[in-house]
């Protein structure tokens, strides 16, 4: 089958406990722009047990169509029933560009699935566009169809590399919650629902699930805060984190850290900022005695303002602040306090 007869952008539409995660609605958002790239269309596949009633949110979200495989085999996300499902939706219906959330489900389902359909993955993107490649094309080695140029970081954050599946279709692609941006939802929106059911015959692989145990964190979600009071090594101990609490308490932020502070053991890792950790995009992003690495700029540098406090003029936080203030955190951060506390009421 020619590369031209695989056709749309279709997104793994995740849902836990019958309610759509976040990144659902961020993937259609960056699919509705590649599929008016390529003039097509944005399906949703969206699978579970009892989950029609999430269709019309995926429309107000930007799908045009909605493959729906409704099975009790799928009430709780299990590798082999998902990875069969996928593979079949896309054996049948051929699409050109598959996204999934780089989310843990979607870290075990993309690449099981692109195995089964024998094309290529590229993990953890950060960009995602139509472009030309090769970009220097040699005889012989001409683009052959439209092209899913897929970015992401590569050698532990070092550098940059664009990734682009020539010869298979679908491209696949894996995306990190938090780096694409959800459209704003279009009310009444409707998306045309197809059914399908492509059979499930549990075999062995078909693993029981014994019993669910849920994390209880009692820590925010750092991805949804509007403003981040985040500090990194030079804040120096666990116990002085209460002086950025005090602060993040004054103007209605929240506290996040870098992962040197997490490898000391002064905050949990759900808090940690960066490649490895969370990608935020807050209004206001306060940097406190962070250096401003690779790995942790690549997580927050796409925040509105950006303050940085920091002893060391040089430091490359510098580079990515708005504000920059050179000093003791251990000065500035209470007197930034008291002085706020005077302006906000
Ligand atoms: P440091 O680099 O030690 O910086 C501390 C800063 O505090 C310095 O700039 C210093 O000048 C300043 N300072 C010290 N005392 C004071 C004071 N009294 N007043 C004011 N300033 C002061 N890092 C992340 O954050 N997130 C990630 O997700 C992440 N993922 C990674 C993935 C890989 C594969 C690798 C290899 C690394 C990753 N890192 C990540 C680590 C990253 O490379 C840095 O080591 C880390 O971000 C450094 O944390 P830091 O800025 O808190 O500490």
């Amino acid at each position: 089958m020619g590369l031209e007869e695989y056709k749309g952008v279709y997104v793994f539409a995740q849902q836990v406990d019958n309610e759509l995660s976040g990144i659902a609605f961020e993937l259609l958002g960056k699919a509705k722009e590649l599929a008016k790239d390529l003039n097509t269309d944005v399906t949703a596949m969206l699978l579970g047990s009892d989950v029609k009633g999430l269709v019309d949110q995926l429309a107000e979200y930007g799908a045009d169509k909605v493959i729906v495989v409704d099975d009790p085999e799928l009430k709780n996300y299990r590798t082999e029933p998902y990875a069969h499902a996928v593979a079949s939706i896309i054996n049948e219906y051929k699409p050109e560009i598959v996204l999934v959330g780089a989310t843990a489900i979607g870290r075990d389902l993309g690449p099981r699935v692109s195995a089964r359909v024998a094309t290529g993955l590229t993990a953890d993107c950060t960009v995602l566009e139509i472009g030309d490649f090769p970009i220097n094309p040699i005889p012989g080695k001409e683009q052959k169809h439209n092209q899913l140029l897929m970015t992401r970081p590569a050698f532990g954050g070092n550098t940059i590399a664009t990734i682009a599946c020539p010869d298979n279709r679908p491209q696949m692609a894996t995306v990190r919650p938090g780096v694409m941006q959800k459209i704003d939802p279009i009310a009444g929106a409707k998306a045309e629902v197809i059914e399908y059911n492509p059979g499930f015959t549990p075999n062995n692989k078909y693993v029981e699930i014994l019993d669910i145990v849920k994390e209880v964190s009692d820590t925010v979600d750092i991805m949804e805060a509007k403003i981040l009071v985040s500090g990194g090594r030079g804040v120096g101990s666990a116990e002085n984190f209460k002086m950025l609490q005090d602060l993040a308490d004054v103007i209605g932020g929240t506290v996040s850290c870098s992962r040197a502070v997490v490898d000391n053991g002064w905050m949990p890792k759900e808090l940690q900022v960066g490649q490895t950790g969370k990608t935020v995009r807050p209004n206001v992003y306060f940097a406190i005695g962070i250096s401003g690495a690779i790995q942790h700029t690549a997580g927050m540098e796409e925040s509105d303002i950006i303050i940085a406090i920091n002893k060391d003029e040089t430091a490359p936080i510098f580079d990515v602040a708005d504000y920059g203030i050179v000093g003791d955190l251990n000065k500035i951060v209470p007197k930034l306090t008291e002085a706020l506390k005077a302006v906000v009421k």
